[in-house]
C-alpha cells in the first residue's frame, strides 16, 4: 500500500505564485498535493488542524500581514510553517518571522524541485515530531491529572477515617464501635457490602458480627451470605495482612473457597477486599472484608485506607475496653466505700450502746458482763477489717516480708482454730477437726498462715445457719499437704466459684446482707497462700450444698527442727494469776495511756503514765520500770527517740521497751527493732498478748536472764 501523500497547503493571495508551485509540484509526483487559499480567508476561517501537513506561506507586500499568517498558523497547531520568499529575504525580516514561529525560509525564485522536497519533507517530519510531542505531553497531562485525582480521593478517604476516629472516641460500647466502623468503611471505599466480626479474648465480650450494606442491597439482604466462606474467614485470621481480589481472581477460586455470588442472580461482585484487626500488643481480634466495589475493582489505595480504617477500628475497641475497665473499676470502688462504711458503723452502733448500757446498768452485774462482751466482739470485728484492709493494701504493693520457719501444720490449725472458737460458740456450730498422726512440717509463717485459716473458718461459719457442721482435714500427700476447711453452708453457685478468690467479690453485695466482710477475706488467703508456694482451690455443689476450700502447700522434707515464734507462744499462755511489775506506760492519748494503765493495775502492775517523750524521760529517770510501753508518734520526742535514749542510759539499757503504736507497716516494725524495741504491736493491743510479753520479760528479769 502507497503512503498517503504529504498535503501542503500554500496561504497567499498571489495567483502566480501558486502557478509557480503547482508546476513544481508535479515535477515531485503524487506523494505531495497542494491546496491554495488566499491569506484573507486563512485569517478569517482557518482549515482543521489535520487537514494539512506543512504550511506554505508566500510573502506578501506587507511584512506585519505574514506575521499575522505565521502567528495564525503556529495558533494551529502546525507551529513552524514554511515562509516562501520571492527573492533573498531581508535580514531583519528573517529574524522576526523565524521569532513568531517559522520553522523553515525558501526562496521562490532559486527553488529546485529537489531543494522543495527536501524543505517539504523537513516541514512534514517537524510537524510529525511536534504532534507525536504534543500527543505524549497530552498523556503524560492525562496521567498527572489522574494521579492527582487519585491523591485527592486518597486525602478524602483518610480524612474520612480521621472523623470516623473522632467519632469513635466518644463512642462507649464495642458493638457500636464496630457497627459505626464498619458502615464507614463501606461507604469510604464505596463498596455495596462491608462485613466485620469481632471475637475478643475476654469472657466479657461474645462474638459480635457487623454488616452494612449499600441500598442496592437492601433489597436482597441474604446477598451478602453468600459473600465469603468459612475457609475465606480463616485465611484473613492467619494471613495477618490485607488481601484484595479482583473479580477475575475471585471467579478463579476453587468454589469451596469463595462461594461465588456471581452465580445464582447474576450480580457481579466486583473483587473482594479484607483485613485482619489485630491490637497494638499485636494480638488478632477480629476482621473486615469488602465485597462488590460500586465502581471499578478495588485499588491498592482502597488498600492503604483499609489498614488505616483496621488500626482506627482497634484503638477505638481498645479504648472501649480501657474506659468500662474503669469504669468497672470505679463502681467497684463506689460499691465497696458504700460497703465499708456499712461494715464500720455496723459494730459502732452496739459498742454505742453497750456504753450507754454500762451508765445505767452500774451494778447489774450480768448486764455489765452482758455489755462488756458485746464490747469484746464489736471491737474484734472492727480491728479485724481494719487488718484486712491493711494487709490487702499491703500485700498488692508488695509490702509483706514473711518470717518463714518450719512449723507443724497442727500448731497453724490450733492458732486458728483457738481464736475462732467464740464465733463457732455463737453460731452453735460443730467443729471436727482431723489431723494426721505424724507431724507435718511446712516452712510458714506462722501469723499468716494461721491468718489464711482463720478467714476460712470464719467464713464457714458466717455462711452457715446456726448449728452447722464444719469440717476442717489435714492430709498429708507425697510432697504436699491438704488443708481442707468444708461446711454444709448456703454453698456456691457455679458462676461465682471462678472469681470467688477476686478482691472485693461477694455473692450477696445487698447492703442488707446479713454477714458482715468487705470481700477481702479470699483474695488474702489466695495471696498469702501463694507467699507460701501453694494454692488454693474453691468447691461446691451449688446453692444449699456447702463448700469445700482446700489449701495445697509444700512440706518440709528436711531435718530442720520446729520453731515456735514467741507471739504465740504468748497468745496460747494466757496467765489468769496476778503478775508484778512496773511498767511505764506514754502515750499522748490520755484516754489510751490511762485505760491501759488500768487495764495493767488490775492485772498486778504497777503503773505510771507519761504524754510526751520528754516527761517519759524525766519519769523514767524516778520511777525504775521493768518495761516501757511506748506510741511512737509522740510530742518533743518521737517514739523513736525516746528509746533510742533509753537505751543509752544504763539504768534503762537492758529493760522490755515495747512499741504499741498505729504505724503498722514491715517498714516501722523495721524500723522499731533498729532503735532498740523489743516488740512492736499494732494498737489496739491484744491485752492478753502483751500481759504473757511483759509477764515473760519479768520472770526472764528475776532468773537473770535478760
Ligand atoms: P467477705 O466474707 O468479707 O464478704 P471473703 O473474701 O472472705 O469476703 O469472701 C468472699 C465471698 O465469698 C463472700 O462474700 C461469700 O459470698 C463467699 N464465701 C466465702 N466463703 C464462703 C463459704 N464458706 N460458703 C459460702 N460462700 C462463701
Amino acid at each position: 500500500m502507497s503512503p498517503a501523500p504529504v498535503r501542503v497547503l500554500l496561504v497567499t493571495d498571489d495567483e502566480h505564485a501558486y502557478k509557480r508551485l503547482c508546476a513544481r509540484f508535479e515535477a515531485l509526483g503524487k506523494y505531495y498535493s497542494l491546496d491554495w487559499v488566499a491569506g484573507t480567508e486563512f485569517l478569517s476561517s482557518p482549515p482543521s488542524q489535520s487537514s494539512h501537513e506543512v504550511y506554505l506561506l508566500a510573502q506578501s507586500e506587507n511584512p506585519n500581514d505574514l506575521l499575522k499568517l505565521v502567528r495564525a498558523a503556529c495558533k494551529q497547531g502546525l507551529k513552524s510553517p514554511t515562509i516562501l520568499f520571492k527573492s533573498p529575504a531581508d535580514g531583519e525580516v528573517l529574524s522576526q518571522v523565524m521569532a513568531a514561529g517559522a520553522g523553515d525560509c525558501l526562496e521562490d525564485a532559486s527553488l529546485d524541485p529537489q531543494s522543495l522536497k527536501r524543505a517539504l519533507d523537513y516541514a512534514f517530519l517537524r510537524t510529525q515530531f511536534q504532534r507525536e510531542l504534543e500527543s505524549h505531553v497530552q498523556e503524560r497531562t492525562a496521567e498527572l491529572v489522574s494521579a492527582e485525582n487519585t491523591a485527592r480521593r486518597c486525602s478524602e478517604q483518610l480524612l474520612e477515617v480521621s472523623r470516623l476516629s473522632a467519632h469513635l472516641s466518644s463512642v462507649r460500647d464495642i458493638p457500636s464501635v464496630l457497627r459505626d466502623a464498619t458502615d464507614a468503611i463501606r461507604r469510604i471505599i464505596g463498596a455495596h457490602v462491608a462485613r466485620s466480626a469481632l471475637s475478643l479474648s475476654s469472657e466479657e465480650y461474645q462474638p459480635i458480627n457487623s454488616v452494612s450494606l449499600s441500598e442496592s442491597y437492601v433489597e436482597d439482604p441474604d446477598a451478602v451470605n453468600r459473600v465469603g466462606t468459612e475457609a475465606l474467614d480463616t485465611l484473613v485470621a492467619r494471613s495477618r495482612h490485607v488481601i484484595r481480589l479482583s473479580q477475575a481472581e475471585v471467579d478463579s477460586l476453587p468454589r469451596g473457597l469463595c462461594a461465588s455470588p456471581n452465580m445464582d442472580n447474576g450480580m457481579s461482585f466486583r473483587g473482594w477486599l479484607a483485613a485482619p484487626i489485630v491490637t497494638h500488643e499485636g494480638q488478632y481480634i477480629g476482621q473486615v472484608q469488602l465485597t462488590d466495589k460500586i465502581s471499578g475493582e478495588f485499588t491498592e489505595t482502597d488498600e492503604a485506607v483499609l489498614v488505616q480504617w483496621t488500626q482506627v477500628a482497634a484503638t477505638a475497641i481498645d479504648n472501649v475496653q480501657l474506659y468500662e475497665g474503669m469504669y468497672d473499676r470505679d463502681r467497684r470502688k463506689d460499691e465497696f466505700l458504700a460497703m465499708l462504711a456499712h461494715e464500720l458503723r455496723n459494730p459502732l452502733a452496739p459498742i454505742r450502746n453497750a456504753v450507754q448500757i454500762l451508765e445505767f446498768a452500774k451494778t447489774d452485774e450480768h448486764t455489765v458482763e452482758m455489755a462488756r462482751q458485746l464490747i469484746s466482739r464489736q471491737v474484734t470485728h472492727l480491728v479485724r477489717l481494719v487488718d484486712d484492709l491493711l494487709d490487702v493494701s499491703r500485700i498488692t504493693r508488695g509490702k509483706i516480708n514473711l518470717i518463714k520457719v518450719p512449723v507443724d501444720v497442727a500448731e497453724i490449725v490450733e492458732v486458728a482454730v483457738e481464736s475462732c472458737r467464740p464465733l463457732f460458740q455463737d453460731r452453735k456450730h460443730s467443729l471436727q477437726v482431723d489431723l494426721p498422726n505424724e507431724p507435718v512440717r511446712v516452712r510458714a509463717d506462722l501469723t499468716r498462715l494461721a491468718q489464711v485459716l482463720l478467714n476460712l473458718l470464719n467464713n464457714a461459719a458466717k455462711y452457715t445457719d446456726e448449728g452447722g457442721q464444719i469440717r476442717l482435714t489435714v492430709q498429708k500427700e507425697e510432697n504436699s499437704v491438704l488443708i481442707q476447711v468444708a461446711d454444709n453452708g448456703i454453698g456456691i453457685s457455679p458462676e461465682m466459684l471462678p472469681t470467688i478468690f477476686d478482691l472485693f467479690t461477694q455473692v450477696d453485695r445487698s447492703l442488707a446482707r446479713s454477714e458482715g466482710g468487705l470481700g477481702l477475706g479470699l483474695t488474702l488467703v489466695r495471696r498469702l497462700t501463694e507467699m507460701h508456694g501453694g494454692w488454693v482451690e474453691a468447691s461446691s455443689a451449688g446453692p444449699g450444698q456447702g463448700s469445700t476450700f482446700t489449701l495445697h502447700l509444700p512440706v518440709l522434707t528436711d531435718d530442720l527442727p520446729v520453731q515456735h515464734p514467741l507471739a504465740y507462744q504468748s497468745l496460747k499462755e494466757v496467765p489468769q494469776q496476778k503478775v508484778e511489775g512496773r511498767i511505764l506506760v506514754v502515750d499522748d492519748s490520755r484516754d489510751s495511756a490511762e485505760s491501759l494503765a488500768t487495764l495493767l493495775r488490775a492485772r498486778g502492775f504497777e503503773v505510771r503514765t507519761a504524754y510526751d517523750g520528754l516527761q517519759a524521760l524525766a519519769l523514767a529517770a524516778e520511777f525504775p520500770s521493768d518495761a516501757f510501753i511506748l506510741d511512737i508518734g509522740l510530742p518533743k520526742l518521737d517514739g523513736y527517740e525516746l528509746a533510742r535514749r533509753l537505751r543509752k542510759d544504763p539504768k534503762s539499757r537492758d529493760t522490755l521497751i515495747v512499741a504499741l503504736t498505729g504505724y503498722g507497716t514491715e517498714e516501722d516494725r523495721r524500723t522499731c527493732f533498729q532503735v532498740g524495741f523489743d516488740a512492736h504491736f499494732v494498737k489496739p493491743v491484744d491485752l492478753n498478748a502483751l500481759i504473757s510479753l511483759l509477764a515473760s520479760a519479768r520472770r526472764a528479769v528475776q532468773h537473770g536472764g535478760r
